[in-house]
């Protein structure tokens, strides 16, 4: 049994924190909480195959274990809709780590505060050097990473960075800490199109066992970050549980997928995408124990989502490998990293910072357009167009 101790301050917002109005998240974790996979069946995958429009029962069903057996056929319904709705079009991007500090203490992670790597923060002028190396390789879009402290990655430095990267490319998208909406309305401001937020688990108490400290800690103030970002001028945001983390995989599938369609309700104009990362070795931290999330339970994930949301992006990561992403790309997914480098400064030679997580797929951004470009499908660099 575990102790109450593990899940105090987990729910309780810092005094500096925005406070949200938490329906939509009560609404998560209790559907979360009542999902029992096991009840599910094979009648139950089969409806939920054959309906029109996926319901949140049907997207329940499709997660469960009973719809392993149908694996193709949600693969074939996943291709139709991600034909109908993105074409042959795949999305290319690369992020870019600046600072590796961070403040929390999250168990499952290379960058966490007791971990003993080489920190790093690259100042203005080396994130215009990383940025020139990454746009020499055609690529338009970035996603800007730090790790979360606010006292050595504050609010104006990454706004600084947006600025800069506006200079290079057309869609600027950061992973950072959770802020309050004035905060994100300043990051639009100095150019960023799109949030990230990795929720972890949806599980709070495994949430609190996870996070032992640091602001990270408190569970609502993160999950209603694609909220405020959303209100705060964000154009989009994306989601993602970190499946492996010993916490019901399924259930947090149930709840990420979940979390994005309610938000979509909400906000009909913010562009909603996925994210759908396991677990990965960690530098100095490889003793974690974890669950091992199969290929095949990945790819019902992702053909899940694809169900659900047939609009909303979905991004395979490079921590998997390279015949697994090629193979999603023509399946569900509809964005992919090229030439990527979790270290900090890596892009333009001259290292500083450790990795935060180590990679399954190194390839250049030539060697991922000519992978997508071999299986009939377009690269697509950007497709904004800014008047
Ligand atoms: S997962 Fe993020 S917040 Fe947690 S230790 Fe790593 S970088 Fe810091």
């Amino acid at each position: 049994m575990k102790s109450m101790a593990d899940v105090s301050g987990v729910m309780e917002y810092l005094p500096d924190m925005e406070v949200s109005d938490n329906t939509l998240m009560d609404k998560v974790l209790n559907a979360a909480a009542l999902y029992v996979p096991s009840r599910y069946t094979a009648g139950d995958v089969h409806r939920a195959l054959e309906a029109a429009e996926c319901s949140v029962e049907d997207f329940a069903a499709l997660l469960s274990p009973a719809a392993m057996p149908f694996l193709e056929n949600m693969a074939q319904k996943a291709r139709e809709m991600r034909m109908r709705y993105f074409g042959n079009s795949v999305y290319l991007f690369t992020p870019l780590y600046i600072a590796n500090y961070c403040e929390n203490r999250c168990l499952y992670c290379g960058f966490n505060a007791h971990q003993k790597i080489k920190r790093a923060r690259l100042s203005i002028e080396e994130i215009e050097k990383e940025m020139q190396a990454i746009a020499e390789t055609k690529l338009e879009e970035i996603l800007i990473l730090t790790g979360e402290s606010p006292a050595m990655s504050n609010l104006e430095y990454i706004g600084e960075a947006c600025k800069m990267a506006r200079n290079y490319f057309r869609v600027v998208g950061v992973e950072v800490y959770p802020l309050d909406s004035k905060d994100y309305a300043y990051l639009r401001h100095c150019g960023a199109d799109f949030v990230t937020v990795f929720q972890e688990t949806y599980d709070p108490l495994r949430y609190g066992e996870l996070h032992p400290g640091g602001r990270k800690r408190v569970f609502p103030y993160r999950f209603n970050a694609q909220e405020r970002a959303l209100g705060g001028g964000i154009r989009g945001v994306a989601f993602a549980a970190l499946l492996g983390l010993r916490s019901d995989f399924r259930r947090d599938a149930l709840a990420t997928g979940l979390h994005a369609w309610f938000l979509q309700r909400k906000f009909p104009q913010g562009e909603i995408s996925f994210s759908c990362p396991r677990l990965r070795p960690l530098a100095g931290n490889r003793t974690m124990q974890h669950d091992e999330v199969g290929e095949a339970e990945l790819m019902q994930i992702i053909c899940a989502y694809r169900i659900f949301m047939p609009f909303a992006g979905i991004t395979i990561s490079s921590r998997e490998n390279a015949r697994f992403r090629d193979n999603v790309l023509g399946i569900a997914a509809t964005k992919i990293s090229a030439g990527v480098d979790v270290g900090i400064g890596g892009h333009a030679g001259s290292a500083s910072g450790d990795e935060q997580f180590s990679i399954d797929d190194n390839r250049s951004v030539k060697e991922i357009r000519e992978m997508i470009l071999k299986q009939g499908l377009q690269p697509v660099m950007s497709d904004y167009v800014y008047v």
